[in-house]
């Protein structure tokens, strides 16, 4: 028996039209990154580091419970739409309740003793730091400019901004958040993506999704295409030997840079930041490549100048 597609339907026998912004659910979105954290720390190189994290991300959920934030600027946001500008740039339009966030979260840490004892005079330094001075370290972090005697700090500083970019971003409509150029910022925060995630579920499946580092908005970028550059030319994966294709560098010949790409399909857990960082072995690979990360991770400003003891990884190419 065959009867006429209601409208609800037809856009969901059409394929095209999967979300092309996916904003950040906050209320899950920190509580499963510590749980990814933590599984990934089984058998890490770097399991400590993994679980430290994942301290601060934990610290980070319980911060954006009781956060409330004013309603952005509709004139603003207007604006960007109209210019195809991001909607409310980190660096210009920091919410100064991101101060009460990081409040929040050292004393979180703090009565957790949930930081290392090497780290303890860190967290009392910044927070003796006065309101100015962090803000001033945030922006610099926001514009990439980290000060050698900041980066021990920068990881809780940008969780602490991450906490009230997600909690902005998780309430706008995706409708409102305009096509950027370039297409490799974040349409809402212009931060610049940690890593990429290929997504299963619902209309975003199979699609790709760049992860904004600050605001964790992920918006789509077709495959292979680079998502620093946008060359569609040269692009190249790797991964490690024996390690499964779930996570590749995507390598791009035109610029040398490389991003992660992890690819739910082959792991359903996917998740872009926590991956990312869980896979510094594949970034001490590419280092002896020609390749340079296009971005940091917001959470590791920690040089790991420690040589790797096993050198029995070694780079392949997935495709090959
Ligand atoms: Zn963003
Ligand atoms: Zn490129």
């Amino acid at each position: 028996m065959q009867r006429i597609l209601q409208p609800g339907e037809i856009e969901a026998l059409d394929n095209t039209s999967f979300p092309r912004v996916r904003l950040p659910q906050v209320a899950s979105l920190f509580a499963e990154r510590a749980a990814r954290l933590r599984q990934l720390a089984v058998d890490n190189p770097i399991a400590d580091y993994l679980l430290f994290v994942a301290k601060i991300v934990d610290a980070q959920h319980q911060a954006q419970a009781s956060l409330v934030l004013d309603t952005p600027d509709a004139a603003l946001m207007q604006r960007a739409q109209q210019h195809s500008m991001p909607l409310l740039p980190a660096a210009e339009h920091l919410d100064p309740a991101w101060h009460q966030v990081l409040e929040a979260m050292i004393e979180t840490l703090g009565a957790s003793n949930a930081l290392p004892e090497p780290l303890q005079p860190l967290l009392q330094e910044l927070a003796a730091l006065g309101v100015e001075e962090r803000n001033d370290i945030a922006i610099k972090l926001l514009q990439k400019e980290v000060a050698a005697r900041h980066v021990g700090m920068a990881p809780f500083i940008m969780a602490a901004v991450q906490v009230v970019l997600a909690k902005r971003a998780s309430s706008l409509d995706a409708r409102d958040v305009p096509y950027t150029d370039p297409a490799s910022i974040c349409p809402v925060c212009a931060g610049e993506p940690v890593a990429s995630v290929l997504r299963i579920g619902g209309q975003a499946a199979g699609h790709r999704y760049l992860h904004c580092g600050s605001c964790c908005t992920e918006w789509h970028m077709v495959r292979v295409k680079c998502s620093h550059c946008e060359s569609t030319k040269g692009i190249r994966y790797q991964g490690i030997e024996g390690a499964g294709d779930g996570l590749v560098a995507e390598t791009c010949d035109e610029c040398s840079s490389y991003r992660k790409l992890s690819n739910q399909e082959k792991d359903p857990l996917a998740e872009p930041l926590a991956d990312d960082l869980a896979s510094l072995t594949l970034d001490l690979l590419m280092s002896e490549t020609r390749f340079r990360r296009a971005s940091a991770n917001p959470l590791l400003y920690v040089a790991f100048a420690e040589e790797q003891d096993d050198d029995s990884d070694e780079l392949i190419d997935p495709a090959a």
